[in-house]
């Protein structure tokens, strides 16, 4: 008898998957991006993760590590109970403990901190999306010592931008994908604002009418599918920025219209050196700038409606002084030759004729393809307009530009060619996303000057300098924060300094802490630089005995290499178990189009005794009886906990972390009493709120009078006037007076000159630190790490699913460059820095600058942690560049060393990193170096297992579990919806009786 094989096949196959029988919604946390998701859940187990097409964030996409959730909720690396450490540091050593006796602990060691010198706590947190409700935690502490991971990360951007437009890349701004007919990326972290710019680019390739150019050192992720791939040599994006700007100035392609509404281009700068004003705007008696009106032939203010403003010319001032325009300070430094194409080529490791050709087409999209769009709209200044007139072209940028030592001045850089094309927040070109643009500087200061025992501080620890007189350091001009965060070091560090945390604690420069609190950072592995380093601090004992950073505490879902190093374990939940805050307080999931915020509650329990770290601050905050975590009476302030306080806290009246359904009917956005249903209509609505700003309102957001109304009646600014564009910033020219010897503040005489040169008011740029320190014969290569699509820096590495993608790294090299040295594809090579070297397997490519060698980021992990088998190859294989970075510079001349950051904003400067790369001896071939002694198993780990069989369980019939809400088909439950004549059955999908099938 003949058998059919494809109809046995067939068979065996269960074409009409049950997948679940109850789905909810809420907010992805596999990266940064935060994406809606439907997680479908059977016999209450995670069954299956889709996209919500409804979440403005996604738009039902998904992409491989949301996906992989699933495995995340299933991680044998998670976290079970409290932890007190019971062998030496790092050994992973740790007896389970209860809750209460956890709490108390960690209130006691707190408390006494907190009797005594509040400053003596290092509070930092990591990716955790909280800042608004962890900072507030801090200030109502007492300590200044608080920041999140913004300084290791991007805050070269998030300043860059802030300084320049009021706005910034990623979660402040995005390109108009709809209009734009021009797109230009800087090498772009792929995990940040992941789904958004994957979906953007596929509008863009799909329409046909755009081109997208892609600069980056190495062709990988979005750059794979660029129209054009610029593989400029890493940190001299600002030099090539500053070429397109040349060429722009010296064809006169340049929206002068646009400058003169929105900028500070024509505002004229007092000429006066060594005046203690020079170089400030000259202003008349209301403080108005001034501008050189060219119908009057006068000085006028440049706040008036309508004026012929000259951009360039000497002009005299009342006074008698001369000031020219901003603007022809602006033209007579990018014209100069030192930026033309021809110049600069060489050192981008690009060609003069390309970077002539690209600025061609930036002006010819700009001007030569305006879009107009017929609505009308009301200017600031009261003037009507018709019509909303774009330049298409729009730039996206992070961390490759953030993590140089250069980096907030190519930021500027970039969103200043931005504004000179005229394309800020107009139809096609880059958007601002509520709640931003903001005025310039944003504000609210930092705090923290002083702090006293059992006293908040009076504001925020974190927030944006004014000027020097914002600096948190003491009559000498010292830093008094442990990161040195807003002192002359790096006075604009709005996010502080993480990632100099642990080696200043060590140090006790500027001061020794009791007591380092920290959540979901990996600050021992692959978060810190110089790892071998940041272990010696971590574990490191005076001549008593005691560790020198004496108490730890950390809180992490994960069995991370940190929780080794620590004391005190508060295990934290995953995402899918705890409620989270995605506010328009911290850090907004707005688009162009309106603003959003988003939620996340429990749609599984925990089945471990772990609490969400909110629910742990609050708990804290309340047993330390901080004020506004407890009532008049001594009782929690919030004893619903982090729910309770997402609806019932409020920062001003009628301000609280939500906007959507605020009012007890639940009727306000915004502004609005509290309403105790907030949640559950959240919850309704997808776990999102979503509002889309009416069409006057779209576009010119900086300067829409119709929009400013509506932010300044959200809370978003104190006032609804208009944000000018500083292109000039004399905010920064104040800090260089200072260093010149003007004011009341200045830096110490060592850091004179540094403060001098690096604030320039318009943007320079100079070659990365470390390539001062590395000559080019002993170090020639540029390193750099790249974050996979696939994973979010180390959380992946305990993923099952994830790791069948990467589970070890190698280091990608030039084809070209690797034959000179006669290394082959798969060859071992040892990476050396001037601090150490780290082996690792090469992979040869030919998309990558010849003079950069690559690698992917955190997949090497220490051997025993994430609950990796110790013969894993994370552990054995995979290897982390960090080691060869250094966190300080080499000695300066005047004898002290800097942290390895952005002068300006104390940016961690990654990607400054230069190495040399040699073939290993035969012998050494087979396994990654350093190789550190593996951390014991945390206690009750789950026996190792070979293969992770997770879900065969769930296969087949619910298990008299309640019929869902919700019907679906084909996995959208819209679809099913919209197809006539489908009956749906107890489970949503199609009905099997056969009755309504199609
Ligand atoms: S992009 Fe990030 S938030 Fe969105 S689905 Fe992927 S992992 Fe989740």
């Amino acid at each position: 008898m003949s058998v059919n094989p494809f109809e046995t096949v067939r068979e065996q196959v269960e074409l009409s998957v049950e997948p679940s029988d109850e789905v909810k919604t809420t907010t992805c946390y596999m990266c940064a991006c935060r994406c809606g998701v439907k997680v479908h859940l059977k016999n209450g187990q995670v069954r299956y993760l889709e996209g919500n097409p409804d979440h403005p964030v996604n738009k039902g996409v998904l992409c491989a590590k949301g996906s992989a959730g699933i495995m995340n909720q299933n991680s044998p690396a998670r976290l079970k109970k409290p932890l007190l450490r019971t062998g030496e540091r790092g050994a992973g050593e740790f007896k389970e403990i209860e809750w209460d006796e956890a709490l108390a602990l960690a209130t006691e060691w707190l408390g006494e901190v907190r009797k005594t010198d509040p400053s003596r706590l290092a509070f930092f947190t990591g990716r955790d999306q909280s800042q608004s409700f962890t900072g507030w935690w801090a200030k109502q502490y007492g300590t200044r010592n608080f920041a999140a991971h913004g300084g290791f990360c991007s805050v070269n951007m998030a300043a860059g931008g802030l300084y320049t437009l009021g706005g910034a890349f990623w979660e402040f701004g995005e390109p108009d994908w709809d209009l734009t007919r021009y797109f230009m990326m800087f090498g772009v972290a792929e995990d940040h604002d992941s789904n958004p710019i994957k979906a953007g680019i596929g509008k863009i390739k799909s329409r046909g009418n755009a081109k997208f150019v892609s600069v980056n050192p190495s062709r990988t992720g979005y750059s794979a599918v660029a129209d054009e791939w610029v593989g400029i040599r890493p940190g001299t994006d600002g030099l090539f920025v500053f070429a397109l700007i040349h060429e722009l100035l010296r064809s006169e392609k340049i929206d002068f219209a646009s400058l003169a509404r929105y900028s500070n281009a024509p505002w004229l700068v007092i000429q006066d050196p060594g005046a203690p004003d020079d170089g400030l705007f000259a202003r008349d008696k209301e403080g108005n700038p001034l501008v050189f009106d060219l119908e009057k032939g006068a000085l006028v203010s440049a706040m008036q409606p309508d004026f012929k403003p000259a951009f360039a010319g000497v002009r005299e001032l009342p006074d008698g002084r001369k000031a020219v325009p901003s603007f022809e300070l602006l033209a007579r430094r990018y014209l100069s030759d030192a930026f033309s194409p021809d110049t600069v080529a060489a050192t981008c490791g690009l060609h003069a004729d390309d970077i002539r050709r690209l600025a061609a087409e930036l002006a010819e999209a700009a001007f030569e393809n305006e879009i107009v769009i017929d609505q009308a709209w009301t200017d600031a200044w009261g003037r009507k307009h018709d019509k909303m007139i774009g330049r298409p072209v729009a730039f996206h940028a992070m961390r490759g530009i953030s993590a140089h030592s250069n980096g907030f001045h190519t930021c500027r850089a970039i969103h200043i060619l931005q504004a000179l094309l005229g394309s800020v927040d107009t139809p096609g070109g880059w958007r601002n996303k509520a709640p931003f643009p903001k005025p310039i500087p944003a504000g609210p200061k930092p705090a923290g000057k002083t702090c006293e025992p059992e006293t908040p501080l009076d504001g925020m620890p974190l927030g944006t300098p004014f000027g020097p007189e914002d600096l948190i350091v003491d009559d000498d001009g010292e830093p008094l924060r442990i990161d040195k965060a807003y002192s002359w070091e790096h006075p604009l560090s709005a996010h502080g300094l993480m990632h100099m945390v642990l080696q200043n604690a060590w140090a006790g420069d500027p001061q020794p802490v009791d007591v380092l609190f920290m959540y979901m950072a990996n600050m021992a592995w692959n978060s810190s630089m110089n790892t071998a380093g940041t272990i010696k601090y971590l574990t490191d004992k005076d001549e008593t005995g005691a560790y020198k950073i004496p108490k730890i505490i950390y809180s992490d879902a994960f069995y991370s290499e940190t929780v080794a190093y620590a004391d005190l374990i508060l295990p934290d939940t995953t995402y899918l178990e705890r409620y989270d805050c995605i506010s328009l307080l911290d850090r907004p999931i707005s688009s162009a189009h309106g603003p959003a915020d988003a939620i996340r509650h429990p749609v599984i329990k925990p089945d471990r005794d772990v609490r969400p770290f909110q629910d742990v601050l609050l708990d804290i905050g309340a047993r330390l009886a901080l004020p506004g975590f407890v009532k008049d009476d001594g009782a929690p302030a919030y004893p619903g906990g982090y729910p309770d306080y997402m609806v019932n806290h409020e920062r001003g009246p009628g301000l609280g972390p939500l906007a959507g359904w605020r009012g007890e009917k639940g009727d306000k956005q915004g502004r609005g009493e509290p309403n105790a249903n907030q949640l559950d209509r959240y919850i309704e609505n997808g776990a999102f709120w979503h509002y889309e700003l009416p069409p006057e309102q779209q576009y010119y957001k900086h300067a829409n009078q119709a929009y400013l109304d509506y932010a300044h009646s959200m809370g978003w600014m104190p006032s609804a006037s208009p944000i000018v564009f500083h292109l000039y910033s004399e905010v920064i020219q104040k800090f260089r007076l200072a260093a010149m010897g003007h004011g009341p503040k200045q830096p110490p005489d060592r850091h004179r000159e540094r403060v001098k040169t690096y604030f320039d008011p318009l943007p320079i740029w100079y070659q990365p630190f470390e390539d001062d320190t590395a000559s080019d014969t002993d170090y020639p290569l540029h390193a750099l790490t790249q974050r996979p699509m696939h994973m979010y820096h180390s959380w992946g590495s305990q993923n099952a699913w994830l790791r069948q993608i990467t589970a070890a790294n190698r280091l990608h090299m030039h084809r070209g460059t690797a034959q000179a040295q006669g290394i082959e594809d798969g060859d071992w090579v040892w990476v050396s820095s001037r601090i150490g070297r780290v082996k690792g397997q090469v992979k040869l490519v030919d998309g990558v600058n010849p003079n950069t060698v690559w690698t992917w980021n955190a997949i090497g992990k220490r051997r025993g942690a994430w609950a990796l088998d110790k013969d894993a190859p994370e552990s054995n294989r995979g290897f982390l560049l960090n080691h060869l970075i250094d966190e300080l510079l080499p000695k300066g001349e005047a004898g002290g060393r800097y942290s390895n950051s952005d002068p300006v904003t104390g940016q961690a400067a990654w990607f400054d990193l230069r190495v040399r790369v040699e073939k290993c001896a035969p012998e050494e071939f087979g396994a990654t170096e350093p190789l550190y002694d593996a951390q014991n198993p945390m206690p009750d780990a789950p026996a190792h297992q070979d293969v992770l069989r997770y879900g065969a369980d769930l296969k087949g019939e619910p298990k008299g579990t309640p019929a869902p809400s919700e019907d679906w088909i084909a996995h959208r439950a819209e679809v099913s919806k919209t197809v006539p004549g489908v009956k749906h059955g107890r489970y949503g999908r199609a009905d099997k009786s056969g009755e309504g099938q199609s």
